[in-house]
């Protein structure tokens, strides 16, 4: 086999992955399974970042594999992606008991660990799935109103200026409404990243 750059880029990725999960002081790590790394391509240009894992992540190890994931990966097949295209991530890395909202202080534990797998991948774009990952970088927006917009703007220690807020694809599964509105935002992304491009 032939040791590529990716498949280096992943070992390294995975190394600090295992560093922030042997130093990370969020409570939850005592509840979940297991701290549920970032998944897909190292050197995506595009990273997508949701909540936090759910059940199925939890069991698994693997973010978004449960129904809102399975929607995602249609989303991304809709503009002729695939998982591997691009970087799946969680703003907290551990399960929630009953899947309820993660805390502040949950967030903030986990918050290094987001920004040194960000500041390793150096994406082009990074997209939010749901108000918890857009207000961490833009507290004072709100989704009902900033979905679909691209924000343009330099946020210190981040390597784009580029983000994207998304409805989160649990949040659209079962309102027909916000589910339309998701699957027209999401076929901006291939507009947006040719914008980025130029
Ligand atoms: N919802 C999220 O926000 N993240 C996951 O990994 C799964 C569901």
């Amino acid at each position: 086999m032939i040791y590529t750059e990716t498949m280096a880029a992943a070992e390294t990725l995975r190394n600090i992955h295992d560093k922030w999960a042997a130093a990370n002081t969020c409570e939850l790590k005592y509840t979940a399974t297991r701290p549920v790394y970032g998944d897909g391509n190292p050197k995506a240009n595009v990273v997508f970042i949701g909540e936090a894992p759910g059940k199925h992540e939890d069991l698994h190890g693997v973010p978004f594999v449960g129904a809102a994931g399975k929607f995602l990966n249609e989303m991304l097949g809709s503009i002729g992606m695939k998982r591997e295209d691009v970087y799946i991530t969680n703003i907290v890395k551990y399960r929630p008991p009953n899947n309820r909202d993660p805390e502040p202080q949950e967030k903030e534990a986990c918050k290094d660990w987001l920004h040194e797998e960000l500041a390793f991948i150096k994406p082009k774009l990074i997209i939010f799935l749901g108000r918890h990952s857009m207000t961490h970088f833009f507290p004072e927006l709100k989704i009902s109103s900033a979905h679909g917009k691209l924000i343009i703007e330099h946020i210190a220690g981040i390597s784009t200026n580029y983000f994207l807020p998304l409805y989160h694809p649990a949040a659209a599964l079962y309102n027909g409404g916000l589910r339309a509105q998701l699957l027209s935002d999401f076929k901006k992304i291939p507009k947006v990243l040719k914008k980025i491009k130029k």
